[in-house]
């Protein structure tokens, strides 16, 4: 395929055809394996994505969508030979209304940018920040059912989606939500619900071109509370407990391994040191009122007194005293911030299997899931948030690792397979699964639901352009 065809979409400057400069998308943070592309392209407007779409179809060439590929799956790395759609420069914030509490977003609008604009333009509103980078974008976070600091009062984020404006297969553009019908995009009621054909589908059905995002009151008052914990069960009873209570925004559980490489240990040891914490809890509250505060605080003392008996957990630390003692914790007390002990690491690699799960089995699975990590040889980090009230939960479980040795990178592919396997055992599914989970994914599938997910690819991508390798539903 002559990919110098691209040139008469988009102007020279915008397109990438040298192997030398198309190495850099090659690959990701992960384990995942390499693969080239034959051209990069940077658009601008979305009848430039149409045009793109129509030359795509009629050559049969896949395109692979991005912003900054840190989603951690190997999931915007492109097909071998295919075009990257590079979308940084469509990071436009078109349309903000304060009174409906909504921002039309395109893809490229950052974590960092969004805040920014929020902050001069509305700071009584805000969005939910996840853990990535201050530089990926918030729409494709939502668009791959990703979890934020905001989680808890809404669940994983396309609940923060009102609507969705993709090109299709044919270069059609489509609306969803109530903007499809009505001039102010409020949400996704009452007409039969388009988005979900977006939604996690890890840009396998279309090309999203703008999102309808909601904005959320951000109250004046904020504090975050620490709590260490020697128990793991102890730990996840008053998880349990205080998520009911509805008094915070936010609530995560670090293990001690993660919390040390917070602390700038690269390659923390195995081994826990006597009398370590087995790992800390942080606490996000926000109020209106002093007096709201200082009640929901108290609340969580009478929590942690209830299920912390013999000192199994002790706190509540507040944040500002934290940093005092180790003025490192600053880059903590706010999101987004920049974990680069996750993504600079000396070796260069970062990987997870990231669940979603049942509250039930928690404290069992996360256990079960460590012992696993600690037989492999890695340290146990794991990241826990509860979602939705505590309708459910994430469990992560991380390992840092070295990309140029081999033997490293096998242990990684086996003990992630073998984690996938155990969490899927007490109800947590991996999101945002990578290539190499897939063929245990459709195992574990309802057959007549992977039928019709592949009924649905085939319906609206029936050229294969779309992110083809993900989720692998084509034959
Ligand atoms: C240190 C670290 C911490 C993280 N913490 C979190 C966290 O707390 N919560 C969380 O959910 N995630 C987290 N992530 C994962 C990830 O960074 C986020 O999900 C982030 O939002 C991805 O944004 P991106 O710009 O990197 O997306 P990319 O990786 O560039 O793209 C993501 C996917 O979207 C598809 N896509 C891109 N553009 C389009 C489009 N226009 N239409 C349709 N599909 C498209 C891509 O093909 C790809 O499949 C973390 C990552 C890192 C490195």
């Amino acid at each position: 395929m002559d990919l110098t065809r691209l040139t008469s979409i988009f102007p020279k400057e915008r397109v990438e055809l040298l192997s030398e400069a198309l190495a850099r998308f090659q690959d990701d943070i992960t384990d995942a394996d390499p693969r080239i592309p034959g051209a990069a392209v940077w658009p601008e407007s979305v009848e430039e994505i149409r045009a793109l779409v129509c030359w795509a179809g009629e050559n049969g060439v896949p395109l692979t969508p991005r912003v900054a590929n840190q989603n951690v799956g190997g999931l915007a790395i492109p097909e071998a030979g295919g075009v990257v759609v590079d979308f940084t420069r469509m990071n436009r914030i078109l349309e903000f209304s304060r009174d409906d509490m909504y921002a039309i977003i395109e893809p490229g609008v950052t974590q960092e940018q969004l805040k920014a604009y929020l902050e001069e333009h509305a700071p009584e509103l805000r969005i939910g920040y996840s853990l990535a980078p201050p530089d990926t974008s918030v729409l494709l976070n939502c668009l791959m059912d990703g979890l934020t600091n905001y989680s808890l009062r809404i669940g994983s984020m396309s609940e923060a989606i009102l609507g969705l404006e993709a090109v299709l297969h044919d270069a059609r553009v489509i609306k969803t939500g109530a903007w499809g019908v009505g001039p102010v995009p409020y949400g996704r009621p009452p007409l039969p619900d388009l988005t979900g054909l977006f939604i996690a589908w890890l840009g396998t059905t279309g090309i999203v071109t703008r999102g309808v995002l909601a904005l959320w009151p951000k109250h004046p008052l904020r504090e975050r509370l620490f709590i260490l914990a020697q128990d793991l069960d102890a730990t996840f009873t008053m998880v349990k407990r205080l998520v009911r209570l509805e008094i915070c925004d936010d609530l995560g559980v670090l293990t001690w391994p993660t919390g040390r490489m917070m602390l700038g240990v690269e390659r923390p040891r195995i081994e826990r040191v006597e009398g370590e914490p087995v790992c800390f809890v942080y606490l996000d509250i926000s109020a209106e009122t002093r007096s709201e505060m200082d009640g929901k605080i108290a609340t969580a003392r009478r929590v942690l007194a209830k299920t912390g008996a013999g000192g199994v957990l002790t706190g509540p630390l507040f944040v500002d005293d934290l940093v005092t003692a180790l003025p490192e914790m600053v880059r903590y007390s706010d999101f987004p911030t920049d974990l680069d002990f996750l993504t600079k690491s000396k070796g260069g690699g970062m990987t997870w299997v990231g669940t979603y799960g049942p509250m039930s089995t928690i404290a069992s699975c996360c256990q079960a899931c460590m012992d696993r990590m600690v037989e492999h040889g890695f340290p146990p980090a794991v990241v826990c948030r509860a979602m939705k009230t505590g309708h459910f939960a994430v469990l992560r479980f991380l390992e840092v690792f070295d990309r140029n040795s081999p033997e490293e990178v096998a242990r990684i592919r086996k003990l992630n397979l073998e984690l996938f396997d155990l969490a899927i055992g007490y109800g947590y599914v991996q999101y945002k699964p990578p290539l190499s989970v897939l063929p245990r994914l459709h195992a574990k599938m309802d057959p007549e639901t992977l039928r019709t997910m592949r009924e649905l690819k085939k319906m609206l991508d029936p050229k294969g352009i779309f992110c083809p390798s993900n989720l692998g539903l084509i034959d």
